[in-house]
This record gives structure tokens, sequence and C-alpha cells, in this order.
């Protein structure tokens, strides 16, 4: 992936710069991943978040939310997907120093503040993202915690968002409206803003 093959326009939030754009057809083929992830989990009654992990050109990981299926709300695709990368590290002899900043994140909602402050301290090189996560997100929604001036906390990252948006969307308004058979109780009224666990 180079950067140089993206057609992109910048778009300010807040304090923060992010970007909007077209994704090179490989950056689209592992969004489809993450997206089919993200569909399994809705299949098998989980939050519809999927991710890919790509170090360098080669995925090293794809996953989804874990939330309910380990009844551990911290277990959201990212923080899956990152401790499995550092297994991936441990397999393959190779510290995670020298593969998170070559790594980027693909995951179909943006990542939340949790998430955004564990890649960051493991200094990831790029988030690519989906839709917003308007409650949470710590990507520029809620925090822009992955390009705040943080002491201490790692380097920024560069984040492309808004590829297949409404499609992400539409897998959590699916989940959360009970329209799936295996989905638990929502725990949102009907209209209320999307829920936790993303
Ligand atoms: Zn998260």
């Amino acid at each position: 992936m180079r950067e140089t093959q993206l057609q992109v326009r910048t778009k300010v939030w807040g304090n923060m710069q992010c970007t909007e754009g077209t994704l090179s057809l490989q950056q689209q083929r592992w969004m489809q991943e993450a997206f089919s992830m993200a569909h399994e989990a809705l299949v098998n009654g989980e939050v519809p978040v999927g991710c890919v992990m790509v170090f360098k050109d080669t995925v090293v990981w794809r996953g989804n939310n874990e939330v309910n299926v380990t009844k551990n709300a911290t277990r959201h695709a990212e923080m899956v997907a990152a401790d499995e990368v550092l297994s991936w590290c441990r397999q393959q002899d190779l510290a995670p120093d020298s593969v998170f900043p070559h790594t980027t994140l693909y995951v179909t909602v943006e990542p939340c503040v949790m998430c955004t402050a564990a890649l960051r301290f493991l200094r990831i090189k790029a988030v690519v993202y989906g839709c917003r996560n308007e409650r949470f997100g710590g990507c520029g929604s809620v925090l822009s915690v992955h390009s705040d001036n943080l002491p201490n906390t790692g380097k920024s990252f560069q984040c492309i968002s808004g590829h297949r948006a409404q499609e992400a969307v539409d897998m959590l308004k699916s989940f959360y409206r009970g329209q799936n058979p295996n989905a638990p109780i929502p725990k949102v009224k009907e209209g209320a803003q999307l829920e936790e666990q993303t």
C-alpha cells in the first residue's frame, strides 16, 4: 500500500485532520475482509464489527468483536486483533516495535477511545475504518486520541474513514434492533443512538 495511491480529500473534524477518500483496490479488498468478519459476527449474535490487521502486505489477523461470547466488555475487535498480532510476533520471533509501525488496521467501525489508545501505545501505522462511532469514537468523533498531542503515549497515526460507512451502520442497526434471531436482547430503546461495545 502506498499513500500516493489514495485519492483523498481532507476533512477537518475538531482539532484534528482525518482523510476521507477512495481506497486503492487492495485496500478495498482488505476492507471487504473486515466486512465479511462483521457479517459473520452478526450471524453469530455478536456485535457486528470486523477487522483485519495487515503487516506490510500480509494479513496477520482477521476477526471480529468477542464481547458477547466472552462476556468481557473489553474484547472489542481491535483489542482481540492487537493481542493476536502480538502472538504472531512471538511466533515469528519479531519485536512488536518493528511490526506495528508497519501495520494498518482495517475495521468496519471507528475504534472507540479505549481501542484507539491501545493502538497508539502499540505504535500502529494507520487505521482505515468504515462508519463513525458517534458515542465512543477515539479517532475524531468524540476524542482525537489518534492525533492529539499526548506526551508519552506513542506516535499519532493516520486515519482514513468513510469506506462503505452506511453498510457498517446498517449492520449495527440490524443487530441492535434485534433483526438477527441470534442476537441478544437489545440494550437500547428504539430510536436511541447506537449502543456501546463498538
Ligand atoms: Zn473499542
